[in-house]
């Protein structure tokens, strides 16, 4: 059963095709849009966009990442969270509560340093904090090991649903179909087949996460080898006295972290177990996994009691940094994937460069570092 989302008309004209309604696709989908491209068409192989990773992520939007191009690229997203244009979306896309990173370990304080400087290139705000003020902000600290914090105040949380909708809201979807192969001629491809369907096209947008790597080999695009991997997130339910607009603690090691949500904790274990494309279930061990962490790196937290838990995969390319670009053999495929832990904070800058690469309009950073060429 196909059926077009929001209800707007199909045609069967040559256009740009994107797989994949998560936020690499609805993001690029909107910046064609907005950049003045004919209204791209997106096929979703689920019944409604978000079923994956970007329906069912941890809604931080942190800016102080390890390497430069992520982090300019997630500073870029959240400055588009707190400011989305005029009309984009009726409620507020994020709230401001700050983050603060740590290392629990003792051992990881230059990495710490490390990502504070590169969040300061990157155009981020983030400070040191001493001990006492970021138990001060966060009581949930108190008992965790460590010195120092790293403090980014712009970073949140956000409604990432409302986020993913206002993406979409004007843009063609057709749900409910599963592209299953392409049709080329020479280097470039001329239509993308979903089952006894095919849509004729002039580009195509690889946005299909972690089924990416399959689907572009049956287009006869690069083998980018990209790797799901498989994260599970906890909630406590509802908890006693706990401040909604806390800032979310991250240890660096072990990894582990937390953030407010619906009156209880959202908690995640960092897992990273390679995983086949699918929506994996939800394995007993990575309860096991977060209370041992939470133990080490924030004892008040260790006993929380979990109500509802959830698993979904994030893709990573061989180097962990994005892929946005064209493919290296076929001419009209563009790649926007491999967006790891940080697609929904990014999106709006992801989406902004991969338009800008297809329509041929100035980036709005230095493409190079995710070119899907660096792995030919
Ligand atoms: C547990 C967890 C927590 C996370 N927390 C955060 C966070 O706090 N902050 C942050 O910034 N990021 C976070 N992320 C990462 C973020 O969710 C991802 O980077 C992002 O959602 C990836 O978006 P995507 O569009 O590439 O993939 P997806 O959301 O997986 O979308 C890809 C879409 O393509 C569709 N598709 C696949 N194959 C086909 C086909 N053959 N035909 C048609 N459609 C197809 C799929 O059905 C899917 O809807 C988290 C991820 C996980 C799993």
């Amino acid at each position: 059963m196909h059926r077009a989302w929001m209800g707007v008309s199909l045609s069967g004209k040559d256009r740009i095709v994107i797989i994949g309604a998560g936020f690499a696709g609805a993001s690029t989908a909107w910046w064609l849009t907005r950049l003045g491209a004919e209204s791209p068409l997106v096929l979703e192989q689920e019944e409604f966009p978000g079923v994956h990773a970007s329906g069912k992520n941890a809604g931080i939007a942190r800016q102080a990442e390890r390497d430069l191009p992520t982090s300019a690229l997630c500073t870029l997203g959240a400055e588009f969270l707190r400011r989305p244009p005029d009309g984009f979306c009726e409620t507020p896309l994020i709230e401001v509560t700050g983050g603060l990173l740590y290392d629990a370990s003792g051992k990881w304080a230059p990495l710490l340093g490390q990502i504070h400087r590169t969040a300061l290139q990157a155009g981020a705000e983030a400070l040191m904090v001493e001990r006492r003020l970021a138990i001060e902000m966060a009581p949930a600290f108190d008992g965790a090991p460590f010195d120092q914090a790293l403090f980014c105040p712009k970073d949140g949380l956000v409604d990432i649903h409302a986020l993913l909708t206002s993406y979409l809201r004007s843009q063609e979807v057709l749900t409910g179909t599963k592209v299953t192969g392409f049709e080329r001629s020479g280097s470039r491809i001329t239509g993308v087949v979903a089952g006894s369907r095919r849509f004729e096209a002039k580009a195509v947008v690889m946005a299909a996460g972690a089924w990416a790597s399959e689907l572009a080999k049956l287009a006869g695009a690069a083998d980018l080898k990209l790797t799901p991997r498989r994260r599970h997130l906890f909630h406590t339910g509802p908890m006693a006295g706990l401040n909604p607009r806390a800032p979310y603690l991250w240890s660096l090691n072990p990894e582990v972290y937390v953030r407010p949500e619906s009156g209880g904790w959202l908690m995640c274990p960092c897992d990273e177990a390679v995983f086949p494309p699918c929506a994996p279930p939800v394995d007993e061990e990575a309860a096991n996994q977060l209370a041992v962490r939470l133990k080490t790196a924030l004892p008040s937290l260790a006993s929380s009691p979990v109500a509802r838990s959830w698993a979904a995969l994030r893709t990573f390319s061989a180097d962990d940094g994005f892929v946005i670009g064209k493919d290296p053999l076929v001419d009209n495929l563009y790649w926007v994937a491999a967006l790891g832990g940080h697609g929904m904070t990014s999106s709006a800058a992801v989406g902004q460069l991969a338009a800008s690469l297809i329509l041929g309009t100035v980036p709005p950073v230095d493409p190079t570092p995710f070119s899907p060429s660096r792995f030919a």
